[in-house]
């Protein structure tokens, strides 16, 4: 299995980068993992928007979802273009029916719901979904495969219920939109040093820290999550990819 970070950023992107969007293949199969502003554009550094299988949505913030309608266009153009491809299947809650009904598009895309403790085989992933505590109905994601398995906590404030979903992750891939100092829990976001204990309580074999906010030194989210995790820890950018 790998996982490819195409967007490392929380809120919005910054300038040339993208927000939430990771790539995940395993078995040649490629799931798109969150579709956020600049996802669409990075992604073209890595594969064509006509080689992803599946992608799965975890909340409709534009910071994970603004890219789809251009995702829809890519497809439908490049099948002008002669480029064969089968309806995309979008995974994503129901619960706002206006959001999810966009996820249909012609025959180029096809929304697909999931929901609180379903299991979905996804190509050769076997999928689970925890609801996370965040101002909008919001999914962390855990995907299994090969003997492998990645979490990824989506936006949420912390909560007790993470640490069974993350157990013994071989990655974790969590939001850190706050400083250790800092209370993100009312905007429905992680500190730093929450971060590091989900790791640690979750026994999890490493983490990776992303939804990164837009000030401050970066590195003192890592130095902070270090305290409470001893495992290795890594800061989401573009184009990390990690091997499991
Ligand atoms: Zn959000």
């Amino acid at each position: 299995m790998e996982i490819i970070v195409i967007g490392p950023w929380g809120g919005y992107p910054k300038v040339n980068e993208a927000s939430a969007g990771y790539l995940l293949v395993h078995e040649g199969f490629h799931v798109l993992i969150d579709c956020g502003s600049g996802v669409l554009s990075k992604l073209q550094n890595i594969v064509e928007p006509e080689v992803l299988n599946a992608a799965v949505i975890s909340h409709y913030h534009p910071d994970h979802n603004a890219d789809i309608g251009v995702l829809q266009h890519a497809r439908l153009i490049k099948g002008f273009l002669g480029q064969t491809m089968d309806c995309l299947p979008i995974y994503a809650h129901p619960f706002n029916q206006h959001e999810f009904s966009k996820l249909t598009y012609k025959n180029i895309t096809k929304g697909v719901s999931y929901q609180d403790d379903d299991v979905l085989e996804i190509g050769p992933f076997v999928v689970r979904f925890l609801r996370t505590s965040h101002p909008v109905e919001c999914f962390a994601i855990r995907f299994e495969a090969g003997g492998k398995a990645v979490v990824y906590t989506a936006d949420t404030a912390f909560k007790e219920e993470l640490i069974t979903f993350s157990n013994h992750a071989d990655l974790l891939l969590c939001e850190c939109n706050f400083y250790g100092h800092q209370d993100g829990s009312k905007a429905g976001h992680m500190t730093s040093l929450q971060a590091g204990k989900l790791a640690k309580e979750a026994n999890v074999k490493q983490l990776v820290l992303t939804h990164l906010p837009h000030y401050g030194r970066l590195e003192q989210l890592q130095e902070e999550a270090s305290t409470m995790y001893q495992g290795p820890i890594k800061l989401a950018r573009f184009g990390l990819n990690i091997k499991l």
